[in-house]
Parts: structure tokens; sequence; C-alpha cells
């Protein structure tokens, strides 16, 4: 069984938002994928933190909201292998009831994903030389996932800070980070905002 390599972590985010590059030898893994109409930015992004876009060769959306999953199908056109969790699926259509003209987003397409049960993301990751797991963390919405390295950094998108849950959410977020404490996750890297330990 090959030894998985030390993995590194880079954020080539923008706006707000940060996009992570997960690398592991020569894979490198995507964590959100970038605003709608901004290739250029991300493209110059990675080429600062000297990692090439097509050196992209797998990504993954923790959801699929227009902020986490805007280029999506242009870097798949790239070489990007979209990593789908079997229950992201049914969300991916819905993204375009959030999208305007002006975004400029290109639609995802369906046929052309890795999907797998998220039951079975070890063995996916561990294809790509990533040891860990894509853990289903709703609370910001049903379709949030995070991925976990078994390093202990946690990748959480859009979960919710325990300190801002609100009343109607707070049972589902909670439950959402305990399952992530539970496996081990000490480092969040989150969808916006500063790396903290938990
Ligand atoms: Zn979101």
């Amino acid at each position: 069984m090959a030894t998985a390599s030390k993995v590194s972590i880079v954020n080539v985010g923008y706006r707000s938002t940060n996009f992570w590059v997960v690398s592991s030898g020569a894979s490198r893994l995507l964590l959100d994928l970038g605003w709608p109409g901004t290739l250029a930015t991300l493209r110059a992004n990675l080429d600062r933190m000297d990692v090439p876009i097509r050196d992209i060769r797998h990504g993954l959306a923790t959801h699929f909201h227009l902020d986490h999953a805007g280029l999506a199908q242009e870097l798949k056109a790239l070489g990007m292998r979209l990593l789908v969790p079997d229950l992201q699926r049914p969300f991916i259509p819905r993204i375009m009831d959030h999208v305007k003209p002006a975004d400029h987003f290109t639609p995802i397409t369906l046929h052309d994903n890795t999907e797998f049960p998220i039951g079975q993301s070890r063995e996916i990751l561990a294809g790509i030389g990533i040891a860990g797991d894509i853990v289903h963390t709703p609370g910001h919405s049903d379709d949030s996932v995070s991925l976990l390295l078994d390093d202990g950094s946690v990748f959480t998108g859009d979960l919710t800070h325990p300190m801002f849950v609100t009343d109607e959410t707070a049972e589902v977020v909670t439950a959402s980070w305990q399952r992530l404490t539970d496996m081990g996750a000490t480092t969040v890297y989150p969808g916006h905002g500063p790396i903290r330990r938990l």
C-alpha cells in the first residue's frame, strides 16, 4: 500500500472566500471552486502560489452555493475531476435558482463527475493520495460536507461557527461539529475567515 505523503495546504481565495489547495505529493485537490466569472482571478492566485491551474486534477465543493462552486464547470474543462458525494448530486442543478445573467456562471453538468457514496470517500481520497474522509456536515445547507484530513485539518465551508448558531439550526449545526471533533478534527479551515483551532 502506498504511504500517504505529507499534506500541504495553501489558500488561493479572494473576495472574502477561502479556496484551499490541498497537495499531497503530485496530487492537488481544490477545496471550493471559485466565484462565477472569475477564472482569471483564480488562475492568478494559483500562479502566485506556484500551482499551475492544470495541476488541479480534483475538486470538491463543500456545498453548491455560487461562491463555493462558481467555477466548477470551467475547471472541469481544464482537466479537473469534480468529486461528488452522492448526497450532493440533487443540489447541483438547484444552484441555478440563484444565478443571474451578470454572474457569468457556467452550468455544472452531471454526467461527467466522479460520484460516490459518501461512506466510500476514504477510498476515493486514498486513490488520489490523500488520507482523510468527506463528512456530511449539514447546518448551513443540507448538501454541506467537510473534508477532514487524518492530521486533524478540517475544511468546513460555511458550517456555522458555534458562536453564531441560530435557534432553528442549533441542533443540526452542533451535531455536525460534534461529528467532526469525534472524528479527530483539530484545526478548522473555514470558507470565510481565519484558520482556527477547535
Ligand atoms: Zn453557502
